[in-house]
């Protein structure tokens, strides 16, 4: 009975499934014209960051989060696109279906990452041919290259695929975790940053075998609590829980009112209430939005509606102003409106990803709009609310 049950947990095993460059590959698949060239997609030439880029950009050294002007100088040739972001989260979707349609419980990890439980499969399939087919047909569907990793957890599933990259597949049998770990360097292990990795360097930490050759203590002595994580990490026993995807499709909020209103002023308040409100909860899911619909009933029961794609976000200030510009482009002046909707959709939580789309370009814009305060009306007409001092005239931004 114990052997059995330790047979049991010792067959754990998980595929992570990652799309290649993904943004890149959507638009490739929309215009096949780009393929074998370096196309880099992000923001602005002047102001934008790189949210992804071509294998054949990268050779020139460009890669994710990198500022476009950095990008551009080290590859002039690149075509640069702006990025189709309703596009991405079609395909997302598209890609989330077959994996469905298949696997028995998977999670999804972001907008292009996919962890499969493929744990007691093995009784009826050989699991590598089943994951290999599940590859195929993912790729002859949506036209979108794929990676995967076998692994008997998680983590090392992801460092297979990041491994097997780009356009392959990898598994790493069960008891040889620790085989394929130790030549790797550390900046591999998922969750070890640039600092983390100098501090190691520092202390002579090159590769994880190297890890293999020291105690959790003097781990702890060099990185604090993390040193005797990442100890734990290297060992290859972590056990994963794989949550499982529900499609959360939209988040939305309407309202009926007791009596009509016609007056446009109130309706935007009422507007901007609502979008607020569903804001908040989009956050707290720690989700962004790609898609915004605002919904107007009139009293005679005609209703119409209006979406829009927009870059993801969870902002209020991004949201807002689209759902009152959709709200203006739907409403018949004059007309009384006896229910206001507004809807997100499009939903994802990969935080990382859409914040790679605007953080530098929106911060840029944000300081540039409090130095033009500055300097109209003064140094200390405008400072954020931890730096408020003497005098009540701070506007908090
Ligand atoms: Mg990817």
């Amino acid at each position: 009975m114990y052997i059995c049950i330790m047979q049991a947990f010792s067959s754990n095993m998980i595929a992570h499934f990652d799309l290649d460059s993904f943004f890149v590959s959507v638009e490739l698949v929309r215009d096949p014209s780009l393929k074998g060239k370096a196309v880099i997609v992000g923001g602005s030439r002047e102001r934008g960051i790189v949210t992804t880029c071509s294998y054949e950009a990268r050779k020139y050294g460009v890669h994710s989060a990198m500022p476009m002007k950095t990008a551009i100088r080290l590859c002039p040739h690149a075509i640069v696109v702006k990025g189709t972001y309703g596009e991405y989260g079609k395909y997302s979707k598209w890609v989330t279906q077959i994996i469905a349609s298949r696997a028995p419980l998977f999670e999804k990890a972001s907008i292009d990452e996919f962890y499969i439980d493929l744990t007691g499969m093995d009784t009826f399939f050989n699991p590598l041919q089943w994951t290999i087919e599940l590859r195929e047909l993912i790729m002859h569907e949506t036209g979108l290259p794929i990676s995967f990793g076998i692994a008997k957890n998680k983590m090392i599933a992801k460092m297979a695929t990041n491994e097997a990259k780009p356009n392959g597949y990898m598994q790493v049998p069960l008891g040889k975790e620790k085989e394929f770990l130790a030549p790797l360097e550390l900046n591999k292990i998922p969750g070890v940053g640039a600092q983390t990795e100098q501090v190691l360097l520092y202390n002579g930490f090159k590769f994880i075998k190297d890890i293999y050759n020291t105690t959790p203590e003097k781990l702890e002595k060099i990185l604090g609590k993390w040193g005797v994580d990442l100890w734990n990490k290297v060992q290859g026993t972590h056990h994963s829980i794989i949550l499982a995807y529900h499609e959360s499709k939209s988040i939305s909020t309407e309202n009926t009112f007791e009596e009509n209103i016609t007056d446009v002023n109130k309706l935007m308040n009422e507007m901007v209430r609502m979008t607020e409100k569903i804001t908040f909860e989009l956050r707290k899911d720690q989700k962004v939005s790609g898609c915004v619909t605002v919904k107007i009933r009139y009293p005679d029961f005609e209703t119409t509606s209006r979406q829009v794609s927009i870059p993801y976000t969870s902002a209020d200030d991004e949201i807002i102003p689209v759902a009152k510009n959709l709200f203006h482009k739907l409403y018949k002046k004059g007309k009384p409106v006896r229910l206001l909707g507004v809807r997100l959709s499009n939903l994802t939580n990969d935080a990382i990803q859409a914040n790679l789309f605007q953080n530098i370009e929106r911060k840029n814009i944000l300081y540039k709009a409090i130095d033009d305060v500055k300097n109209r009306f003064g140094a200390h007409s405008v400072s954020r609310a931890s730096g408020k001092s003497k005098g009540s005239k701070n506007n908090i931004v």
